[in-house]
């Protein structure tokens, strides 16, 4: 075998595995985590394990930092000696003798650091965005320290690597922006020896540092994105994000008993999906997986045994057009009709220009001769864009909207789709629709109170007979069985 094979199969047997905040949340998490690991390396897979803040704890430390920066140093504090406690505790609960000794030293002098660091922001009275990508690091500074040594104590030669000596990133605190190459070659040359030595290294997600070694965020939820990276330099086999659902699911099953599990989806349809509420990743942050075609799964650290839903660049053709239906509500639909002026020059620009100065997202947009209609979230904010607005035109609210979104690759130049949408829920009032911005997502506004009634009938018309090579249909005769 040549070397450069050899290579090639070490690097299919090295798995990216990455556990969010819920899958850290305490000692009884982290070990449930610990035995996940485990299982891969007794698979004779390598991991590399990347791990988030302990379930709460960014946006605690988030509170922290802005009661620093008003000058509040005693609130600061406060928190601060809450997760002081919180993470002593665990340790102590995950770990005995001299592993335990060490963490709590370590775990003290990192709480310590992060004092000091918070009565200087007071002292200043200003938290800059460089100081608060400090703050925020601490969460995954320290819980990766936690996991390292609980690997440590299971026989699994766990190492921690500090995240920010290989994620190099620009200087853009709070969504900096990763350097791809530089990542890669401070993986190769600091992580890969390690995983080729037997070593299982654990790094903290979101956290990076700009080639000055100054500490820089990849923006909330930032840590699948590190999974991405690290994947991504390392050419992993595989990238498990491992969360607390079965993966990605045909509708929410809590609207829908009868939703199933998504064995395989596409990136684009998952990006849909993402965007239009299903919670369970945004795949804008595993585009570097995507990108080099390594296989991204979702996974659920409660339910391992579950296969969870593989995400790939082109997913396997699908006998259902849709493979999921997702739902957001709170929406709030806008009308602002102008007879004369709509389709005047200028005009479009200077109502999306109202919302832009408010930092209101718009999810949805339809034009008639006489109306603009736009979907927004819910906002405290809504009555003041609606007084600007109605500078230049009339203009009606409706709150208590939802969007229904269907998508599915496998609509794509099929005829007849609409029809049986729309048929399936005859009885229910549609306000607004909107088709092929992507070609592959339907979406349309209901009432709120109809939502449970929309999905589950458009369930039943779409899922009844489901591709058993997308879908997990087994899951399906389990729950009838039982
Ligand atoms: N701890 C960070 C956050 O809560 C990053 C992550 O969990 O992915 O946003
Ligand atoms: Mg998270």
């Amino acid at each position: 075998m040549s070397e450069a094979q050899r290579v090639g199969e070490a690097r299919a047997n090295l798995v990216v595995m990455k556990f969010g905040g819920t899958s850290v949340e305490d000692a009884k998490a982290m070990l449930r985590t610990t035995a996940i690991v485990k299982g891969r390396r007794a698979r004779g897979l390598s991991p590399v394990v990347v791990v988030s803040a302990m379930a709460k704890v960014t946006d605690q430390l988030i509170a922290a930092g802005k009661a620093a920066g008003r000058g509040d140093k005693s609130g600061a504090l406060a928190i601060a000696a809450r997760l002081r406690n919180r993470h002593i505790e665990t340790a102590g609960d995950l770990l005995c003798g001299e592993l335990f000794a060490e963490l709590q030293t370590m775990i003290k002098s990192e709480f310590d650091a992060l004092d000091d660091l918070l009565r200087g922001i007071a002292a200043v009275g200003e938290l800059t965005p460089r100081t608060a990508d400090n703050v925020v690091s601490f969460g995954e500074r320290i819980s990766s320290r936690m996991v390292a040594a609980a690997f440590a104590q299971h026989e699994m030669n766990g190492v921690h690597v500090d995240a920010r000596t290989c994620i190099i990133t620009d200087s853009h605190y709070g969504k900096a922006v990763p350097q791809e190459a530089a990542i890669e070659a401070k993986l190769t040359e600091l992580v890969l020896p390690l995983v080729n030595a037997g070593h299982t290294p654990v790094m903290g997600g979101f956290i990076g540092a700009n080639e000055d070694g100054i500490t820089t965020t990849l923006g909330r939820g930032g840590s699948d994105f590190t999974a991405a990276l690290v994947g991504g330099g390392l050419h992993a086999g595989a990238i498990e994000i491992w969360t607390d659902v079965d993966g990605i699911m045909t509708t929410d099953p809590r609207i829908c008993p009868d939703a199933l599990r998504v064995k395989t989806i596409s990136f684009e349809e998952a990006a849909e999906l993402a965007y239009f509420g299903a919670k369970v990743l945004h795949p804008a942050t595993i585009l570097p997986a995507v990108q080099k075609s390594i296989p991204v799964w979702v996974l659920n650290s409660r339910n391992a045994e579950n296969e969870g839903t593989k995400i790939t660049a082109m997913a396997p053709p699908c006998a259902s057009p849709f493979k999921s239906i997702a739902a957001k509500k709170r929406l709030t639909i806008i009308d602002v009709v102008a007879s004369r002026m709509l389709m005047t020059h200028g005009y479009l620009k200077a109502v999306f220009d109202v919302f832009d100065r408010y930092h209101c997202a718009i999810d949805m947009v339809s034009t008639s001769e006489v109306s603009i209609s736009v979907t927004v979230d819910s906002n405290e904010r809504l009555p003041e864009i609606c007084a600007e607005l109605g500078k230049m035109a009339d203009v009606k609210l409706e709150g208590h909207k939802a969007l229904i979104c269907m998508v599915g690759e496998d609509i794509r130049g099929r005829s007849g789709m609409s029809g049986r949408v729309f048929s399936a829920i005859k009885h229910i009032n549609v306000r607004m629709i909107s088709q092929g911005a992507s070609e592959i997502n339907m979406s349309f506004m209901i009432e709120e109170s109809d939502v449970e009634d929309a999905v589950r009938s458009l369930h039943a018309e779409f899922f009844a007979d489901p591709d058993p090579v997308i879908f997990d249909t087994e899951a399906r005769v389990v729950a009838t069985k039982a």
